[in-house]
């Protein structure tokens, strides 16, 4: 394997060499032959396989075999140093400019098991079901087809109204009127036609009114609105077809997203289950809480950090670049306080009906 080395810069302190990839962290490594120094001088270079840096290092006076030179890039590997030169990029020039920060971001979660074009090439393949294309799903929308996911079905029941130009910067004036989730896939077409696209008007009252929708879908994105159980149908679908989902919404000092692993993570119907007693104080006040009528308070910048949040979830899980952070549990980002983030796991409940349904999927 030819290895390359990810961008970065290094200098010698005396016995120690400094290495900087990431402007956030410094790593410090005890180098008194000079050996790092000198292995990540011929890295710079070009991508080199472990044989020719052992040649190459020779002729600096470091004498090391090709294994010891190997074991010597596994280091760098586990410190996010280096990468599988050849798949820096997918092979295909279009797309490689395309993808262009994409390819950089998955550069930095690359290493030579595992590399940044195999990020690219998962959201390519992937199919993303999207709920709801007004507040925060226009964002979303717009930042997956941005991500590259290759196939997306939007479902929307509503036309395009002047009241959503607060935060819905997907529609123009002139789309006032027609369809959401048929102006929204004709952005995504436009915004680039090698996504494939699919809008889907319907009124979903049921988890049955989805089950035709989520089956083969690598993920589920986005909420369905207007009925308080409405979450729980998304929840119960996607248990029954095993897929992941990944929600948000928010209130005018919360925003947050959630996301849920079927036969894995405790569900959204586990979370209902789990509720103060009634006739307590707790329980009157989550009872009230519910019962607030919230007409649309979400202003432009956070709907769409809803729907940037969600998109990023949806990045995590759909690529494995680091685990989904909200898996099991709602993240709540508190307006009041800066958009500083808490994670609520939601109680498993083992008499869960929706997770006996998921764990019943599973091999
Ligand atoms: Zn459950």
């Amino acid at each position: 394997m030819r290895v390359g080395l990810k961008e970065c810069v290094w200098e010698t302190v005396g016995d120690d060499i400094v290495v900087v990839a990431d402007a956030r962290e410094a790593i410090t490594l005890s180098d008194p032959e000079g050996q790092v120094a000198a292995l990540l001088g011929e890295l710079s270079r070009g991508p080199r396989t472990a044989a020719e840096l052992s040649v190459a290092l020779a002729r600096h006076g470091h004498v090391l075999s090709e294994s010891e030179v190997a074991q010597g890039l596994t280091g760098l590997d586990a410190l996010g140093l280096v990468e599988d030169a050849d798949g820096r990029w997918t092979g295909d020039a279009a797309v490689d400019a395309r993808h262009f920060s994409n390819l950089s971001f998955f550069g930095a979660y690359a290493g030579l098991d595992r590399p940044r074009a195999e990020f690219v090439r998962l959201l390519r393949a992937a199919h993303v079901l999207v709920l709801g294309v007004g507040g925060g799903g226009s964002t979303l929308v717009q930042c997956l087809a941005g991500l590259g996911v290759g196939r997306l079905t939007l479902v929307d029941r509503d036309q395009v109204e002047s009241k959503n130009f607060a935060r819905q910067f997907l529609y123009r004036h002139r789309d006032i009127g027609r369809s959401k989730p048929e102006r929204a896939a004709e952005w995504v077409r436009e915004y680039d036609p090698t996504i494939e696209v699919r809008a889907v008007e319907r009124w979903i009252t049921s988890a049955a009114d989805l089950a035709d929708l989520v089956e083969g879908v690598d993920l589920i994105a986005g909420g369905v609105d207007g009925h308080p159980d409405a979450g729980l149908w998304v929840n119960e679908a996607a248990a029954r077809a095993g897929v992941p989902f990944v929600g948000g919404g928010g209130t005018p000092s919360q925003i947050m997203y959630q996301s849920v692993i079927p036969g894995r993570t405790p569900c959204l119907a586990c979370d209902a289950a789990d509720r103060p007693d009634e006739d307590s104080s707790a329980g009157t006040a989550l009872r009230l809480a519910e019962k607030i009528e919230l007409s649309n308070p979400l202003t432009g910048p956070m709907a769409t950090l809803i729907g940037s949040l969600v998109a990023f979830e949806a990045k995590r899980h759909l690529t494995g670049f680091e685990p989904p952070r909200a898996a099991g549990g709602r993240m709540v980002l508190d307006l009041r306080e800066g958009l500083v983030p808490e994670w609520q796991p939601f109680v498993a409940d083992p008499d869960c009906a929706v997770c006996a349904l998921a764990r019943g999927r599973r091999p």
